[in-house]
């Protein structure tokens, strides 16, 4: 996201810190101070595009599509530092937390994740244990004398997939290839 955003009034999401801030309960985000000390304890704030506080800053001012395709939302490692130190109790980690999933249901994702998405469902494993692969981790195993790996039950796998909604990820990409 550049620097500087210019967006009619009539194109904010007023509702959006509402929409935030009741699933958060006491620790919303409406308490913030724009302080500035969540951003200046925050283990990947060289590496995003909006630090933690303009986060907060922008999801208050309704900009909503700006927050929710920044790669800050996937950056960060919740490692909790900024809630911990937060002096308004704001939980701006659980609010990451929550953008990743209204982002996810917007389809809204890194590929690097609905590629990975894409492998479990077709494999079952996070990398893909098929052909060639297959073969190298097979032989390695063998010579660890390690036992066979034991493939898991892919349509249970397929199944939890679709029905927790990650298999929108999945259609999105096909769709953004075609
Ligand atoms: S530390 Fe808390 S009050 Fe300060 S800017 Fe961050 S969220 Fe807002
Ligand atoms: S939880 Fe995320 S935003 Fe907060 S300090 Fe850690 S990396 Fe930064």
């Amino acid at each position: 996201m550049s620097d500087k955003v210019v967006k009619q009034a009539k194109n904010l999401d007023n509702n959006f810190r509402y929409e935030i801030s009741e699933k958060v309960g006491a620790k919303s985000l409406l308490k913030c101070i724009q302080c500035g000390v969540c951003s200046s304890g925050c283990t990947v704030t060289e590496y995003v595009d909006l630090q933690p506080h303009r986060v907060v800053a922008s999801c208050l001012l309704g900009l909503r599509e700006e927050v929710l395709s920044s790669n800050a939302i996937w950056t960060c490692s919740l490692c909790h530092r900024c809630t911990e130190r937060c002096p308004k109790n704001v939980d701006y980690s659980f609010i990451l937390a929550l953008l990743r999933n209204m982002a996810v249901k917007e389809g809204n994702v890194p590929i690097e994740y609905s590629v990975t998405i894409n492998t479990i469902y077709n494999n079952g494993f996070v990398i893909p244990y098929t052909g060639g692969m297959k073969t190298t981790i097979d032989r390695r195993r063998n010579k660890m004398d390690l036992p066979n790996i034991v493939g898991p039950n892919l349509d249970e796998i397929q199944f939890i997939i679709k029905e927790t909604g990650l298999g929108n990820l999945i259609k999105k990409e096909e769709d953004d290839e075609k």
